[in-house]
Parts: structure tokens; sequence; C-alpha cells
């Protein structure tokens, strides 16, 4: 039940965010929203298998090379979740407010088609978004931790 972790974090009588079931309609789609939460971070998300991958990047996502951004790996969110926006109540997982940053389409260029396992070591994508454009790499430091960064 690959949501299962997402679901249990969250009370969906008091967050309007999507409960979410598999649906490959966002696969070869991402986002990027930007998360004003206790800290502010960007959520990258690629649409995959039925679901968004998902990472929190801090600092956000660098629009430039030479710019290398921590990106930690959290549970895969719903396809849904790729158009949510909005206020995440107080005493909620992740509470503070959700607005979309970026959104486009990717293309993989390391590995077609393209997995994100828990053995991926590092990927390549090519991105078609309003901000994020040309090919990216995520590179897995350990479990969790990847360094974000435009090739
Ligand atoms: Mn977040």
């Amino acid at each position: 039940m690959p949501l299962k972790e997402y679901q249990k974090k969250r009370n969906f009588t008091k967050t309007k965010e999507p409960k979410g079931r598999l649906k490959k309609t966002t696969d070869g789609r991402f986002v990027v929203q930007e998360h004003q939460a206790s800290h502010l971070h960007w959520d990258f998300r690629l649409g995959l298998d039925g679901v968004l991958k998902s990472w929190a990047v801090p600092k956000g996502i660098p629009l430039k090379s030479g710019l290398k951004h921590l990106a930690v790996q959290v549970e895969d969110h719903p396809a849904d979740y790729i158009n949510f926006r909005g206020t995440i109540p107080q005493g909620q997982y992740g509470a503070g407010t959700v607005k979309i940053w970026d959104w486009g389409t990717y293309l993989p260029v390391s590995q077609k088609p393209l997995k994100i396992t828990a053995k991926t070591k590092s990927f390549k994508i090519d991105m078609r978004g309003k901000k994020i454009q040309g090919e990216y790499a995520l590179i897995r430091l350990d479990k969790k931790n990847w360094l974000i960064f435009k090739v």
C-alpha cells in the first residue's frame, strides 16, 4: 500500500489535502510547492508509477548549474497532490501554507523507464517547467538525503 505512510500522518477530517489513490495520470509531470511550514521549504514532486515521488528542499531548486542543494526524500504523495495549494490547519502534519511555485513535465535521461526505489543511487531527468528547465540530477547520499543540481 504505497500511500500508507502519507495517509497515516494525516487526519483527513481536518486537512483538505487529498487522501488519494494510485493514479497514473500524473506520471511524467512534476510540481514544486512552496511550503511555509515551521520552516520554509520547497517540495519537489515527480509523478511516477501512480504516485508523486517527493523531496523537501530547504533551499529550493537551484535554477543554475554549480549549486547543489540538499533534498530530503519524504513519503510518496498521491497523484492528486499535484494540484494542492492552500492552508494546512494548525496542529496538523505540515501545518502552514502551500503555493505552487513551478510545474511542468519531465523526461527520464539516465534510466528509461525511470524507477526510483530504495536501491536507486542517482538519476537524471530533463525538466520542462516554467522556471525549472534543462537537465537535473539527483544523487543519493544516504537513505533519505539526496543532492539536487542542474547539470
Ligand atoms: Mn512540505
